[in-house]
């Protein structure tokens, strides 16, 4: 069997950066890390960071003054900045460049009355974050078909902007239907580089391969965006959580593997999956290539 792994599959330079700056925090003063959302949408690097010491809370009130917050990679929205400044809590910022452009162009919008439609997970703390930074009542959605019941006035001043990790087809066909009902709708395309990059990745190689494998965690939403475009074009294709969960039986009948991780995925977790498969069957596993283009995304 051969290996293919697929272009920038992996952790992105936000998320590296965050998991650096969380680190070297946890290494120099370990007793009072907090944080009140995982710092990567990854549960093994989760587990080996409260291993380190950082510690979540639900709330901020269980914080005291000189205690350290770690924001992470999504965000967050003004009052938990407010909050924090006003208990005398350090923040330690972690958010994505990409996520603070949303944020800011979000409120922007909204400042200058428009209505919002963001194409993405209600519930995601990115989502959440961005929400509390607009001013008016922004319409979330992921599905095409929530617009089908929208109200939308054709004359009404009316943007588009997306969570950074959602797919770009999903996208762009929530934005082609809404142009039709309202053709002075404005298009901000804000999804981010790096998942623009790892969903193309997977097209790169869907040819190529029997089935496609995709590393990362079920709560990551970029992660569940590679799995959706990768069922597309293999509908077999696997969500791989943790190198434990394969067995023998994953591989019967795959000549050639595609392997792509979410944004949140660091290389030591991809490479658990790959000593996972071939301590399954040293004679299985007869390469693996990889297309490369790491780079800094
Ligand atoms: S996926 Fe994009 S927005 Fe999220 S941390 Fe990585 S670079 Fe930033």
């Amino acid at each position: 069997m051969k290996i293919i792994i697929a272009p920038y599959a992996g952790a992105c330079s936000g998320v590296k950066k965050a998991l650096r700056v969380t680190e070297t925090a946890l290494i120099q003063c370990r007793d009072n890390i907090y944080c009140l959302h995982d710092i990567v949408h990854n549960k093994q690097v989760m587990e080996k960071l409260y291993r380190m010491g950082l510690q979540k809370v639900e709330s901020l009130e269980k914080l005291i003054a000189g205690d350290n917050l770690i924001i992470n990679t999504h965000g967050t929205g003004p009052f938990t900045y407010q909050n924090a400044f006003s208990r005398g809590v350090n923040i330690i910022d972690t958010t994505c460049s990409n996520v603070r452009h949303v944020q800011k162009l979000a409120g922007d919008l909204a400042n200058d009355n428009h209505q919002l439609i963001i194409t993405g997970e209600k519930n995601h703390p990115e989502v959440k974050g961005i929400l509390e930074w607009c001013h008016g009542y922004p319409i979330v959605t992921k599905d095409i078909n929530d617009m089908l019941s929208l109200n939308i006035k054709a004359d009404s001043k009316i943007a588009l902007i997306s969570q950074t990790t959602f797919s770009l087809s999903r996208f762009s066909e929530i934005a082609q239907h809404l142009k039709k009902y309202c053709p002075a709708l404005k298009i901000y395309q804000t999804i981010c580089r790096s998942t623009e990059l790892r969903q193309k990745g997977i097209l790169e190689i869907a040819g190529k391969v029997d089935t496609l494998w995709v590393i990362g965690s079920a709560h990551s939403a970029n992660t569940t965006a590679l799995l959706g475009i990768a069922q597309n074009y293999h509908p077999d294709s696997r969500l791989i959580e943790d190198a434990d969960e394969i067995n023998i039986d994953f591989l019967y009948g795959i000549n050639t593997l595609g392997i792509t991780a979410g944004a949140s995925t660091p290389d030591w977790v991809i490479n658990t999956v790959l000593k996972r498969i071939s301590g399954l069957s040293k004679n299985y596993v007869g390469y693996t290539e990889s297309l490369g283009k790491h780079s800094s995304f």
